[in-house]
């Protein structure tokens, strides 16, 4: 079941579905956080949910800091559409392979070679738990489960630091710090590309961590701007979400089962 205030927010997609765009972080969203990212997986409820939305609105996306083609392994619905690696690439519906943005692509050797090179030479504790993630573009340091986090957070920043002064920007997520290209991409840049050109009104958009603040925002500039008439942003929180996603969200969901709930809603004929 869903509250009262959420099914009035809902309201103008549901009338017009065709013309509404439906986006959706993964992790946290609609997969539970798990302690390594190999291990997400979506439910099988939530995916019956998403695959009949998918059915009835316009788009429906999934906005991920992951790699599209994974993502798409991990949600695993047909119908979808996916903006990988917070908007570095997109995985269209039907294609095959994902169209990466040409500024972004020069950077990518560049980038590996920076981020395998620092994390080959860190020392100290905490260093040693480290775990890099190749996103192409974009490397992911991790420390979730590492024998000491704060330890190994620490390493991080040290590592980051480095990368910063060889002209890398760095990204925190959710025990994750992202080594990047300098060249400005996020979740919101995200959400205008997938949409730029698309016949949509409305859209809403649903997510649980800082990256997905920045869909919000891109979401709302297009309403300011005239493209969409209809905006809503929803916070999937759960103990450990940063506050500023539900401040920053016009409606608050209990972690992933009150997006499946919000699903099922968008669902109901
Ligand atoms: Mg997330």
């Amino acid at each position: 079941m869903i509250d009262e205030r959420l099914g009035d927010l809902l309201a103008p997609l549901r009338a017009a579905p065709g013309r509404s765009a439906v986006l959706l972080d993964v992790d946290g969203t609609l997969a539970p956080i798990t302690t390594r990212a190999s291990d997400t997986a979506v439910p099988e409820d939530t995916r019956a949910a998403i695959a009949q939305v998918a059915a009835r609105f316009g788009v429906v996306a999934c906005i991920t800091g992951r790699r599209t083609l994974e993502a798409r392994s991990i949600v695993g619905v047909d119908g979808l559409e996916y903006v990988g690696n917070h908007g570095t690439e997109i995985l269209r519906g039907g294609a095959e392979h994902p169209e990466v943005r040409p500024e972004i692509e020069e950077w990518e050797p560049r980038v590996r070679e920076i981020a395998e090179r620092l994390l080959g030479d860190a020392s100290g504790p905490g260093a040693a738990d480290l775990r890099l993630e190749d996103k192409g573009p974009i490397q992911a340091l991790h420390w979730r489960g590492a024998r000491d986090e704060d330890d190994s957070q620490a390493a991080a920043e040290e590592l980051g630091r480095r990368a910063e002064a060889e002209g890398l920007v760095l990204h925190r997520g959710r025990m994750v710090l992202e080594l990047r290209p300098p060249v400005p991409f996020d979740k919101g840049a995200a959400v205008r590309w997938l949409l730029e050109g698309r016949d949509v009104a409305a859209g809403l958009y649903a997510g649980d961590d800082r990256t997905d603040v920045d869909a919000f925002d891109g979401l709302r500039a297009l309403r300011a701007e005239g493209t969409l008439e209809h905006v809503v942003c929803v916070a999937a929180v759960d103990p450990d979400s940063p506050a500023v996603v539900a401040e920053s969200a016009d409606v608050s969901v209990d972690g992933t089962d009150g997006v499946r709930a919000l699903l099922q809603e968008l669902a109901r004929a």
